[in-house]
């Protein structure tokens, strides 16, 4: 077979002769900490016009490490050649190769890195030393020079732009600030949740893996809050004590006085002292009770009331405590960034060590090749930079990732790198087939989205569409049971015969236009009206793929709710998933009313006194005009208001999306893109991506590995 010229590592193969490899030994200057990379903070830029996303950029870890998946990558690599059958599989990667690899990733470390010296570091020039494992010629090192080190205008792209600006972001003290809040909610969560005690009761597997994941999330979008990465505790305390004397000067009647010359004046000094000290106890306790409280509400009160602080605090004048109290938070930060910068140099003088296989972690290794040390080290560079190895693998053209992909998984990296997967409770078998594969998932990997998947997944032949179908069962409600008869015996509930026709002709519409299926659809336009329109433009041309996914969506009324198969879904004439105490107290139009109610004389912005009488008015004019706000559906219930939006949502789930929007229940953060569907299902501009297929997709493919 004619092939290309393999390159030399591959030769290996071809001439069964042994190479001996070069290993540089480089001293080392610092000890290895166990810093790790941004996580969102990075960016994950995969081209320009093409959207940011943590979830698109963890799907590059989505492959598989069996012997032949990695023979062909190895293959693919070196060319198309094809390799020798007497060489086994574990010696496919030679150390040479394994070096080959990680110098790419030491490549990609090395602009993180730099880019995060850019984003936090006050020197001006900025200087970085090229690390000795980074050849001058590399295009990186060319690029981070003319980037960053000395700025050309006209050598800026897209990337750098974009990776530099995501970092910033994740130093910004308002950012910062956010970040602090969440996290300390996460661990109330986590501790209400008994996460650290699986023998519990109430213990759940999905909540708690979620709620480290999301932890783990946000500690590495904002590298300058957590220890982990190498920076003092006390610098993160300035942070956390400021950000509360803030929120507390926000609540203090005489935080504008104006206190002249404080910088000079031991008096001004003093009494605007004993403020801030005072601000700090008051501080401290709105914010653990924000954080602590059942309410989601209340939480998101502490954010609205820092961002108001922030704002005020930055307008007003030094002068004042007010300005004081703002002055100390934003330097805060500075101090915080400050030990980053110190932190992300040493880890710069550190990064040769992970190709030296002798570098004093592995040299304490005992009896191990140096090609098994080179893997050990590959494997600790995933555990400490696993989103600069995601991103890589985004930027990397095909025959580079080949190996990366191969190395990676023979270092047993990626089980760093990959999320959770779980395909239990999945029957199936591969596509294409003469019968359908039936998705019987009782329940799914993530919490707690609580809808039991059941749908068919078809394609007869390679060249025809995937064609998945879900039929969902419809059970009227407690306050309709009476009230909505089949009188025309056409098997649909007469109070939801137009409703199943609107909801139905909208899903199909909408997801076979964003897989391309139709040229135009009935979708919704607004509260009364939906109408054919051509298709809007694709998100995303990896929906459009070829031979492309179907789907038929249709909805079942039941005039009973004996044995209705999953999914089952119950209408209410009113519903709100907000309201504790299950669907007997979410479903009652009393409940519903009383809840409304309550939040109306909390949070809602109403122009007139918020009184009962005011409020009565305003839920009665909502309930005429706008009754999709008074409700909140979930999967396994909707309400008669249910606009075709949110149901497109509602479906989704059904098809096995979890939610990406984060609230106190859903700690997921926000991974999807920011118009993602499964992230805002109310806006009339959600969206799906080809990520979104590919879950849905998944079992089969799941199936698939198992055999
Ligand atoms: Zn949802």
């Amino acid at each position: 077979m004619a092939v290309l010229m393999p390159r030399l590592a591959c030769l290996t193969f071809l001439v069964a002769v042994s190479l001996v490899p070069a290993v540089a030994h480089i001293p080392l200057s610092v000890n290895q900490s166990n810093i790790v990379d941004g996580f969102g903070g990075y960016g994950y830029l995969p081209s320009p016009g093409h959207s940011e996303s943590e979830a698109q950029a963890a799907s590059v870890t989505e492959f598989t490490c069996d012997p032949d998946s990695q023979r062909e990558r190895i293959s693919t690599h070196c060319g198309g050649i094809d390799i020798r059958p007497e060489i086994k599989t574990e010696n496919l990667l030679r150390e040479t190769m394994k070096l080959e690899a990680l110098s790419r990733l030491q490549e990609q470390a090395l602009e993180y890195l730099a880019l995060r010296l850019a984003s936090v570091s006050k020197k001006n020039p900025l200087e970085i030393t090229r690390p000795e494992c980074i050849s001058a010629n590399s295009p990186t090192w060319a690029k981070i020079q003319a980037n960053l080190i000395s700025p050309n205008p006209n050598a800026i792209n897209y990337n750098f732009r974009g990776r530099l600006q995501a970092l910033k972001e994740s130093i910004d003290p308002k950012n910062v600030a956010h970040g602090m809040l969440w996290m300390k909610r996460l661990q109330v969560a986590s501790v209400s949740l008994h996460c650290n005690d699986t023998t519990s009761s109430h213990y759940e597997e999905g909540s708690c893996s979620s709620i480290e994941y999301q932890m783990k999330r946000l500690a590495n979008q904002y590298p300058v809050l957590w220890s982990a990465y190498g920076i003092e505790s006390t610098r993160i305390e300035v942070v956390e004590s400021n950000l509360d004397i803030l929120v507390g000067m926000s609540t203090m009647s005489d935080k504008d006085e104006v206190f002249p010359n404080i910088a000079t004046s031991p008096d001004s000094r003093k009494a605007v002292n004993r403020m801030l000290n005072k601000a700090w106890a008051e501080g401290r306790d709105i914010v653990h009770d924000a954080v602590t409280s059942d309410e989601h509400d209340d939480y998101l009160e502490v954010e609205r009331r820092f961002d108001q602080a922030f704002s005020d605090g930055a307008g007003a004048s030094t002068d004042t405590p007010m300005g004081q109290a703002y002055k100390r938070f934003v330097n805060g930060v500075q101090f915080a960034a400050n030990g980053l910068e110190a932190t992300t140099r040493a880890q710069m003088n550190n990064l040769c060590s992970y190709s030296n296989a002798n570098n004093p972690r592995t040299h304490a290794l005992p009896g191990l090749s140096n090609s098994q040390k080179i893997s050990h080290n590959i494997r600790d560079f995933a555990a400490n930079y696993p989103s600069v190895i995601r991103q890589a693998l985004v930027d990397m053209p095909q025959t580079e990732r080949a190996l990366a992909q191969a190395v990676l998984c023979e270092s047993g990296a990626m089980p760093k790198l990959r999320l959770p997967k779980n395909c239990s409770g999945v029957s199936g078998g591969p596509l294409p087939g003469s019968a359908a594969i039936l998705v019987d998932q009782i329940s799914g990997p993530d919490w707690p989205y609580g809808m039991p998947q059941r749908m068919k997944i078809s394609q007869p032949t390679p060249t025809q569409p995937v064609e998945v179908s879900l039929k969902v069962n419809l059970v009227l409600g407690p306050e309709l049971q009476d009230n909505c008869p089949d009188q025309n015996h056409d098997g649909v509930l007469d109070c939801l015969e137009r409703l199943v026709n609107v909801w139905g002709s909208d899903a199909n519409g909408f997801l076979n236009c964003s897989t391309g299926q139709v040229p135009s659809a009935t979708l919704w336009q607004n509260m009364q009206t939906s109408r054919v329109v051509p298709c809007p433009d694709p998100v995303d041309p990896g929906l459009q793929r070829s031979p492309g996914v179907k789907f038929k969506i249709s909805f079942q009324t039941h005039t009973s709710d004996d044995d209705v198969p999953e999914p089952k879904v119950t209408i209410h004439r009113c519903f709100n998933s907000s309201i504790p105490g299950g669907p007997s107290n979410q479903g009652s139009c009393k409940k519903v009313d009383q809840f409304n109610l309550s939040r109306c004389l909390t949070t809602w912005t109403i122009g007139v006194p918020r009184t009962v009488e005011n409020c009565q008015r305003e839920i009665a004019q909502r309930r005429l005009h706008n009754p999709e706000q008074l409700n909140r559906a979930d999967s396994g219930n909707y309400s008669l208001t249910d606009s075709p939006q949110i149901i497109r949502h509602e479906i989704l789930h059904a098809l096995g999306l979890p939610e990406e929007y984060q609230d106190q229940k859903r700690p997921y953060g926000h991974i999807g893109e920011h118009d993602s569907i499964m992230r805002d299902g109310r806006g009339p501009y959600g969206r799906i991506y080809p990520r979104h297929l590919n879950q849905i997709l998944a079992p089969v493919k799941c199936r698939m590995e198992d055999e």
